[in-house]
């Protein structure tokens, strides 16, 4: 008993890696997915399950493996990407380090089949907790599938801190993007819990982005495109305009490898200075392609990072091509970010009218104005917003605009546009209002209001709303039960000790509470500290939301002034909660330069 260093058993080896590589289920997405990338595939379908909690399935047509690879492909440190040092400094695949999958093996039950091209039968692998428990021959088609389930079954500790299915659907949805933003030429599926969540058809990046993010970002992007000697940058950034206080739609890939790099992100932002409203962050998809011996990919196991041999060349060259790309951008010069709410000066429109400012008759139940005079609040800090967005629900369209008829006392003159769009004139210029997004500022500000002060009032449930919650959700729903009734929800536990929803606020559906109610769990479990003040305001964003005039709806006179007014009783009446713009003013001068 001399000595005490013992090698430790390979299982133990490969569960320790296997902390490293393997964090979460979308840890695993991408391990998948660059391998079938590396192995050729053109078509490659993702099938996840519970947040891949009990499956994550990748089915590839690439190249295949015959029955030694198949088996050696789960021993750690197989690889048949590097076979020398030389090959190390001119990496040109995803994975090179051959731990991926003795990893994900270790920590989960996988099922692998695979075939080449000349093989008329393939593989059938099975392993458990990294432990191999079958071999054998199986019908299948050429390339490779490849199950992961119940990850971390043998990891207690490690299942344990998972986060709620949407949580790691996030992260997954994530790692999907990334990797399908970099290869557009390749075909992906992705399904969860039997739903296709994304089919992405071949096409080029410029389509492969708005096919990902929708239609609407192609008016959005900017092309870069620049090659030096050392590196070439391309792919597109966002229009100022169109830059958002959420994160989400940045992405830098090298060798079409995503990273993350605060320092290059800082280039992308000097080159917006003064462009860009407060805290908004521009969409960007750029793309270098640089000699791998510039680079140093090993650096970080998850290979999120990346190192060049001369940062501060990249850093010059990306900031000068970014701008480059903005100053193209011809209506740059009009972009008036400043707009001061001051210029709602509205001039009196009609002699025999008095200019008095628009009032609007308040109904002290549920109308969704607040007064011309309201109290101020403060924009939420950035941090709120970030935490706003990610769950927001979308939109419903079935709710109304709950608009009583009221008759304004000083009529602007108005029309509808594109049933989206209330035209109407100030003193410094036409003035287009988003229907939409002008409603939620409003409703915004009265319920947050209602909030602060008083309940919002509940609608009793005829039969109450069944629920399915996690054992430690429904302790945080129970923890907030005092301000969940407040927020106009009544909930109860019943007899199985699960929760009931008795009540919901007036004008919403049960969906739309329970959606949100998921919402609001995925954050808590998250440990995002929603609370008190930032509670209220993600609720009355939420329901703000869902209850706004959605845009393509067709508004009577009648409506559209209680919108102008609302707008203009506002403090910060230039954005929504989340930063959006509300309306844009077309100036005299504008239209003068555009007609010349
Ligand atoms: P690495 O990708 O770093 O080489 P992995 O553990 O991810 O290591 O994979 C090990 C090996 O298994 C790969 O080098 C490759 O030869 C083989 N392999 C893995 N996935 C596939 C796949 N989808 N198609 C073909 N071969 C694969
Ligand atoms: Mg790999």
């Amino acid at each position: 008993m001399g000595h005490k260093i013992n090698l430790l058993p390979e299982y133990l080896a490969n569960q320790i890696a296997a902390g490293e590589v393997v964090q979460r289920p979308a840890s695993v997405v991408k391990e998948l997915l660059e391998n079938s990338i590396d192995a050729g595939a053109k078509h490659i379908k993702l099938l996840v399950k519970d947040g891949g909690k009990t499956l994550i399935q990748v089915i590839d047509d690439g190249e295949g493996m015959d029955e030694v690879d198949a088996r050696m492909s789960f021993e750690r440190h197989a690889t048949s990407k590097i076979k020398s040092t030389e090959d190390l400094f001119n990496i040109q695949t995803k994975g090179f380090r051959g731990e991926a999958l003795a990893s994900i093996a270790a920590v989960s039950r996988v099922e692998m089949k695979t075939r080449t091209e000349n093989m008329t039968t393939g593989t059938l692998i099975k392993m458990e907790g990294g432990k191999l428990i079958e071999q054998a021959p199986v019908q299948t088609p050429k390339g490779t599938s490849i199950a992961v389930k119940s990850l971390f079954f043998n990891v207690p500790a490690r299942r344990k801190f998972l986060k709620s299915q949407q949580v790691e659907m996030r992260h997954i949805i994530d790692e999907f993007q990334r990797v399908a933003l970099a290869y557009p030429e390749i075909e992906f599926t992705l399904i969860h819990n039997g739903n296709e969540v994304y089919h992405l058809y071949p096409a080029n990046t410029f389509k492969r982005i708005s096919d990902i993010f929708g239609k609407k970002m192609q008016e959005r992007l900017l092309p870069v495109n620049e090659k030096t000697d050392y590196v070439r940058i391309h792919g597109y950034v966002g229009t100022p305009e169109s830059a958002k206080l959420k994160r989400g739609e940045q992405f830098f890939f090298v060798n079409r490898r995503f990273i993350k790099s605060p320092y290059l992100h800082n280039a992308v932002m000097q080159a917006y200075e003064g462009l860009l409203p407060d805290k908004k962050i521009p969409a960007y998809f750029l793309f270098f392609e640089i000699d791998p011996k510039h680079i140093d990919v090993n650096i970080h196991p998850t290979k999120t990072e990346i190192k060049f041999d001369d940062e501060s060349t990249v850093y010059n060259i990306l900031r000068a091509v970014v701008r480059h790309a903005l100053g193209k951008f011809d209506r740059m010069p009009s972009i008036d970010f400043d707009a001061d709410p001051q210029l709602f000066n509205i001039p009196p429109q009609n002699k025999g009218n008095s200019s008095k400012t628009p009032s609007i008759q308040v109904n002290k139940d549920f109308n969704p104005f607040q007064e011309p005079h309201a109290q101020p609040f403060s924009r939420p800090s950035e941090k709120e917003i970030e935490a706003f967005m990610d769950f927001i629900p979308s939109s419903n369209t079935s709710s109304s605009l709950n608009i009583q008829e009221t008759s304004s006392s000083v009529p602007l003159p108005s029309i509808q546009w594109e049933n989206t769009y209330i035209v109407t004139t100030t003193s410094s210029g036409l003035m287009l209002i988003h229907q939409h997004r002008a409603h939620i500022s409003i409703l915004f500000h009265r319920y947050y209001e209602m909030l602060k002060d008083e309940k919002i009032p509940s609608q009793e449930l005829v039969f109450p709303m069944e629920t399915e919650f996690l054992p430690n959700e429904v302790k945080l729903l129970k923890e907030h039960k005092d301000w969940l009734e407040k927020s106009g929800i009544r909930i109860d536990s019943n007899a199985d000790g699960n929760i009931e929803i008795k009540g919901i606020p007036v004008g919403f559906q049960e969906e739309q509470v329970k959606n949100f109610l998921h919402q609001l769990l995925a954050y808590w479990t998250e440990d995002v500290p929603l609370e008190g003040d930032l509670l209220n305001k993600f609720l009355a964003l939420s329901l703000a939301k869902s209850a706004a005039v959605p845009a393509g709806k067709s508004l009577s006179q009648d409506e559209q002034q209680q919108i102008i007014a609302g707008i203009f009783s506002l403090e910060e009446p230039q954005y929504t909660p989340d930063g959006q713009k509300n309306y844009y003013i077309l100036s005299s001068d504008e239209v003068k330069r555009k007609l010349n």
